[in-house]
C-alpha cells in the first residue's frame, strides 16, 4: 500500500515513486547499458524538475540537467573569483520625487557561461544551499555602499536586499545579519529586507519570528511581488512589515486603454495595505502615463521602475541621481 507513511524511528515518511523511462539506444543516441547507468542520478533530477510522476528522459532532458549542474558547479567558485556584482534601481517618494532609497539586484558574469540571470541561477542556488553563502555577500557588499549612498541621499535612504524563501526558514539569519553588520560597521536600519508572498504558506511561527527579530535589529521588512502568489489575507494583518511592493504585473496595466479594472485592483490593494499600517510601493514603472495614474488616481508613497532609473552599478548611481 503505496499510500501509508513509512515508519522509521519516530519519524513517518511519505513515499511517492518517481519514474524516469529511457529508451535503449533511445533517443538520447547512448550505446551501451554503461552510458545509460552513468546518467542515472540525472533520472532522479529530470523528475525532481519536471513534478511529473513519470516521466521520459530526451535529448533536451539531459541538455537541461547537464546545464544545471555546469551552474551549480561554476556557482561554487564565483564569490572567490569576484563573479557576482550587485546593481542598484533607485526607489522614488511619488509625491516629492525625490529618492527614498533603492534595491540591491545580483548579477553572474561567469567565465564559462556568461551572464546568468537571477531568475535562473538563484533557484538552483536555493536547491544547492549556496544561498546562504550569496545572501551574506550580499548583506555585506549592500551595506558597504550604502555607506556612500546615505552621504549624498541622508539618512533615510534604506537599501531593499532579497532574501529567499530559504533564508527566512533558516534560524539563525538574524544571528548573521548582526554578525555581518558588525564586522563591515554597517548599521541594520539601512535595509529593508524583502520577502515574496509565496512564504506566507510557510511555517508562519518560524517567518514571524525572524522577522521580528529583523525588524528588532532596527532593519525594516518588505512583502515582494504582492498579488502574484498565494495572498492569505489574514496572515497580512499579523506579519511583522513595514511595506507591502505591488508587483509589475499590476503597474504594467495602468497605461492601457481598458485600465479602469487594473486601478481599481491596485487601489484596493494600496487601501489593503494602508489598512495594515503598511507603506506601499509600486514596481515596474515604464511609463509617464503610469505614474500618472499611480500619482492622481491611485496616490502610493512609492515608486520604482525603469521609469524612474534601471538597476546599474553603483558609480552610475551615484552620478545619476
Ligand atoms: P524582484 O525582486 O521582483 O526584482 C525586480 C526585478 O524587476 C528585477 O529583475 C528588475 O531588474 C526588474 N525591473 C525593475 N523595474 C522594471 C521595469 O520597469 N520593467 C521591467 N520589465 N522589469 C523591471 P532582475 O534583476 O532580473 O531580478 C529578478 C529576480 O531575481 C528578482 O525579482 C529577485 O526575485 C531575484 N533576485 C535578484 N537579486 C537577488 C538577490 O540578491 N537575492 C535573491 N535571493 N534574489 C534576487
Ligand atoms: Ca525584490
Ligand atoms: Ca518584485
Amino acid at each position: 500500500d503505496r499510500n501509508r507513511p513509512y515508519k522509521y524511528d519516530s519519524y513517518e515518511f511519505e513515499l511517492r515513486p518517481l519514474i524516469t523511462v529511457s529508451g535503449y539506444p533511445g533517443e538520447t543516441g547512448y550505446t551501451s547499458i554503461n552510458e545509460v547507468s552513468r546518467v542515472l542520478g540525472s533520472f532522479i533530477d529530470i523528475a525532481k524538475i519536471s513534478g511529473n510522476q513519470i516521466n521520459l528522459l530526451t535529448k533536451e532532458s539531459l541538455f537541461l540537467i547537464n546545464e544545471q549542474q555546469n551552474i551549480d558547479q561554476e556557482m561554487i567558485n564565483a564569490i572567490k573569483r569576484n563573479e557576482f556584482n550587485l546593481v542598484y534601481q533607485p526607489r522614488v517618494n511619488m509625491r516629492t520625487g525625490n529618492i527614498a532609497g533603492c534595491e540591491a539586484l545580483i548579477r553572474w558574469n561567469n567565465q564559462s557561461l556568461g551572464n546568468i540571470s537571477p531568475a535562473v541561477f538563484i533557484p538552483r542556488a536555493e536547491a544547492t544551499g549556496f544561498i546562504h553563502s550569496i545572501t551574506d555577500w550580499v548583506i555585506a557588499t549592500a551595506g558597504i555602499a550604502n555607506k556612500q549612498m546615505v552621504k549624498k541621499f541622508g539618512d533615510t535612504f534604506t537599501t531593499g536586499v532579497n532574501l529567499s524563501a530559504v533564508n527566512i526558514r533558516s534560524p539563525g539569519l538574524p544571528a548573521k545579519i548582526e554578525a555581518i553588520t558588525k564586522e563591515y560597521e554597517i548599521t541594520p536600519q539601512c535595509f529593508d529586507f524583502e520577502v515574496t508572498e509565496s512564504l506566507l504558506s510557510e511555517d508562519s511561527k518560524v517567518v514571524i519570528d525572524t522577522l521580528t527579530a529583523i525588524r528588532n535589529s532596527g532593519a525594516q521588512t518588505a512583502l515582494d511581488d504582492f498579488g502574484t502568489g498565494y495572498s492569505s489575507l489574514s496572515l497580512l494583518t499579523y506579519l511583522p512589515l513595514d511595506y507591502l511592493k505591488i508587483d509589475q504585473a499590476f503597474t504594467q496595466r495602468l497605461d492601457q486603454p481598458e485600465s479602469d479594472r487594473d486601478i481599481r485592483i491596485v487601489r484596493a490593494i494600496r487601501d489593503l495595505g494602508y489598512a495594515c499600517n503598511l507603506e506601499i510601493i509600486a514596481e515596474g514603472m515604464e511609463t509617464q502615463k503610469q505614474v500618472d495614474v499611480l500619482l492622481k488616481d491611485i496616490d502610493v508613497s512609492f515608486g520604482q521602475g525603469y521609469f524612474f532609473g534601471k538597476p546599474m552599478a553603483l558609480e552610475a548611481f551615484m552620478d545619476t541621481f
